[in-house]
């Protein structure tokens, strides 16, 4: 935990917000600002700054990522249409929380990428 990071605040129950889900380990809440109709938030509860902060021999973290972001893109009936998932990492893409986040972005047609 990073007393000053918001994601660990919300995962430790210090800052409100919906968690509405939890994997081994990740937990998944709807982005405050949502960009889509679907904007959920699927975040690892250990603090890792970036992508490159998760060890390569943490399989089972970026296993977990991926298999949570699919069950919630079933659960919002997402796999028909599509969706999208997005890491915005560090400045060049506008990262703003510094805690390792994945983005499920869905429930219309999403703009071109870049
Ligand atoms: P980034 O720009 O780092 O890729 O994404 C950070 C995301 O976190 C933004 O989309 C922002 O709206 C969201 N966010 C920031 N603070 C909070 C918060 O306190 N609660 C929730 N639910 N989302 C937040
Ligand atoms: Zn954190």
């Amino acid at each position: 935990m990073d007393n000053d990071c918001i994601f660990c605040k919300i995962n430790a129950g210090l800052i409100p917000a919906n968690i509405v889900f939890r994997s081994n380990h990740c937990f998944v809440i709807e982005d405050i600002s949502p960009k889509a109709p679907v904007h959920i938030l699927i975040i690892p509860k250990v603090h890792v700054k970036s992508l490159s902060g998760i060890p390569s021999s943490n399989d089972s973290l970026s296993a977990d990522i991926f298999d949570t972001a699919s069950k919630i893109a079933n659960s919002k009936n997402l796999n028909g249409h599509g969706y999208r998932l997005v890491i915005n990492q560090g400045p060049d893409a506008g990262q703003t929380v510094e805690h390792m986040h994945v983005h499920l972005l869905g429930g219309k047609v999403l703009g071109e990428m870049g």
